[in-house]
Parts: structure tokens; C-alpha cells; sequence
């Protein structure tokens, strides 16, 4: 086995382009990609201010990139590293509305469509491919493949670490059984919501994807081992809950709840963006915890800070770059 790499998170930047509607309102976009590398706050208006102008991250995606090129020349390489047996996270962060569910949705169809071909290039071995989705409201974890609502726990496993009781896996078929269940997620997402974006801008979700490989000649026999791995999309919930709780306190419940995911999962970047070794405290939310077998050792780990270049949204375009700059 390959000792673990002190590996650094890979920290991936995406401008989303204005929309219609923000066009139609008269917004401007305050921010630019000047190369692959660099994002510039570019506000005539305020010359002069305090703030740092240019940002640089491994990548920087411009708004007319498409969700193929950010997989591509962005996470491609670390989701896939799932194929070698190595467990990997995407995450996704970024002020609602800024594009990480249209990101991910995309970045998770390349990615399963890549596996398939894996698999139907590697004859020798016998692959099945497991989906999974979850999603934290509150610091409660919920199955989103199942119609009950009931709240999964966790279970500390000796050899596995943290896992998620009862959880509904389906060996996925095809791409077309994977837009199936993405469908079905996104619909257990709305239940109880007045809107998509209310929910999704509380909650984390957390898909899994996981590959068990046993080599066909050893199928069946005593000596037969299975490799499995896994690669997690996690759609984070809007960052404009964590800054608001660092501005304001934690006074609701809800509130508290989903900042103290974020703000474990930022503590816990930001150490390992450090280096992997030392106390690092998953544990402090279900987030983490659950993400940890995937988090630490030689697991792999990219981060898609999403922006929206609108003027109005500047200070969480701010914010959500700071976030970005710690993680590297
Ligand atoms: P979030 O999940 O961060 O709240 P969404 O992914 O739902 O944001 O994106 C908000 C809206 O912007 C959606 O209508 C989406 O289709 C659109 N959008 C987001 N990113 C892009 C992009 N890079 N190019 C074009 N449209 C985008
Ligand atoms: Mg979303």
C-alpha cells in the first residue's frame, strides 16, 4: 500500500456568470478571472479600499467555463483517484444562489459516467457501484433515497470508522439510473419547504458514491479480497449561515445547528490544510464525522468555492474567499 501523502486540499474557484434576472436589474459583476489562476475585484467606485484585489487558488473558472472544464481540469483527477481505492470529498461552498448545486449535479454525472468506462475497460475485475444520499438539517442526518423521514444515527465501527446506520445504497445501473435518483433526491429536499432554496440554503447533502472491486479469477474463492472506496459531493449549505452566526451570535436553534457544521468543517480544513497529522476535531459535527474516513489519512480532498460576481453580493463573495484562502 502507498504510504500517506501529505497532500494538500485542492482549492478550485467558479464565477458563475450574472443571470437573466440580475441582468434585467441593472447588476453589475464586479469580479474577474485575469488568468487560470487569479480572481480580481475590479470596483471603480471603491478605489482606494482596504481590501485585497487579486485572489489566487490552484484554479480559477471564469463564468463562461462550462461545468465539463471544472471537472475536467478541475476535479476530474481526485474523483476519480476513487477507481485506485483512494476515498476523496468534493465539496462545494459558496453563498446561496452562487452555483453549487448546478456545479456538483454536473461534476457528479462526469463522474460516474468516467467510472463506467473504468469498469468496462477493467474485465478482469467484477465492480459494483453503490449510491448514497443524505442530508444534515439541524445536526440530524436524513436518508433522502427513502420516503420515511426517519433520522439515520451513526455508529462507530472499529474498522470502518464512522458509518451511517440503515442507509439506502442502490448499485447504480446507468447514467440515466443516476438522474433517476438525483431526481428523487432533490425531491425529498423540497418536502416541508415553502421552496428549493429555503431548504437547500439549511442543509448539507452528502453523496456517496462507492466501488467494491474483487478480481474475477479470485470470485467466490476463499482467498478473494474486495477493494472498496469511496468519493463523497457535498453540497454544502449556503455559507451566508456560517458568517451570520459569526456576526450575529447563535441565537436559533436551526441556526447553531448548521453553523456548527460548517464552522467544524472550516476548522477542520484549515488544520488539515496545515497538514495531516495532529488532534483535528471531526467529531464536533455530523458533517465531519461522517466525512471522516474520507477526510483524513491519504484521502483526497478538493474544495469548489462558488461566486457570484454581482455587486450586491460582494461582502459574500468576500467571505466565501477568505474561506477559500485558509483551505490552501
Ligand atoms: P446554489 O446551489 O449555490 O444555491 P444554484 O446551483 O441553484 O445555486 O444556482 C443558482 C442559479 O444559477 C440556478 O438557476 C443555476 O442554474 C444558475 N447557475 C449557477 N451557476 C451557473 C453557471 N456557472 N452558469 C450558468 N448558470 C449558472
Ligand atoms: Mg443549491
Amino acid at each position: 500500500m502507498a504510504a500517506a501523502r501529505e497532500e494538500r486540499i485542492l482549492v478550485l474557484v467558479r464565477l458563475r456568470p450574472l443571470s437573466d434576472k440580475e441582468i434585467v436589474a441593472n447588476e453589475v459583476s464586479d469580479w474577474e478571472c485575469i488568468n487560470d489562476n487569479t480572481v480580481l475585484y475590479r470596483n471603480t467606485l471603491r478605489e482606494g479600499s482596504t481590501f485585497p484585489s487579486a485572489y489566487t487558488f490552484d484554479r480559477v473558472f471564469r463564468g463562461d467555463c462550462l461545468t465539463k472544464q471544472v471537472y475536467q481540469e478541475g476535479a476530474k483527477e481526485i474523483a476519480l483517484s476513487v477507481v485506485k481505492g483512494v476515498n476523496s470529498c468534493i465539496f462545494a461552498y459558496g453563498q446561496t444562489s452562487s452555483g453549487k448545486t448546478y456545479t456538483m449535479d454536473g461534476i457528479t454525472e462526469y463522474t460516474v459516467a468516467d467510472i463506467f468506462d473504468y469498469i468496462n475497460r477493467h474485465e478482469e475485475r467484477a465492480f459494483v457501484l453503490k449510491f448514497s444520499a443524505i442530508e444534515i438539517y439541524n445536526e440530524v442526518v436524513r436518508d433522502l433515497l427513502s420516503s420515511d423521514n426517519t433520522q439515520l444515527r451513526l455508529h462507530d465501527d472499529p474498522e470502518r470508522g464512522t458509518i451511517v446506520e440503515k442507509v439506502t445504497e442502490e448499485s447504480l445501473k446507468d447514467l440515466n439510473h443516476l438522474k433517476e435518483l438525483l431526481a428523487i433526491c432533490e425531491a425529498q429536499r423540497r418536502i416541508g419547504e415553502t421552496s428549493l432554496n429555503e431548504r437547500s440554503s439549511r442543509s448539507h447533502q452528502i453523496i456517496r458514491l462507492t466501488i467494491e472491486s474483487s478480481a474475477r479469477e479470485f470470485l467466490g474463492k476463499e482467498n478473494s479480497t474486495t477493494l472498496a472506496a469511496s468519493v463523497n459531493f457535498i453540497d454544502l449549505a449556503g455559507s451566508e449561515r456560517a458568517s451570520q452566526a459569526l456576526s450575529t451570535g447563535t441565537r436559533l436553534k436551526e441556526g447553531c445547528h448548521i453553523n456548527r457544521s460548517l464552522l467544524t468543517l472550516s476548522t477542520v480544513v484549515r488544520k488539515l490544510s496545515k497538514g495531516r497529522q495532529g488532534h483535528i476535531n471531526f467529531r464536533d459535527s455530523k458533517l465531519t464525522r461522517i466525512l471522516q474516513p474520507c477526510l483524513g489519512g491519504n484521502a483526497r480532498t478538493a474544495i469548489i468555492c462558488t461566486l457570484s460576481p454581482a455587486r450586491s453580493h460582494v461582502e459574500q463573495t468576500r467571505n466565501t474567499l477568505l474561506f477559500a484562502c485558509c483551505a490552501k
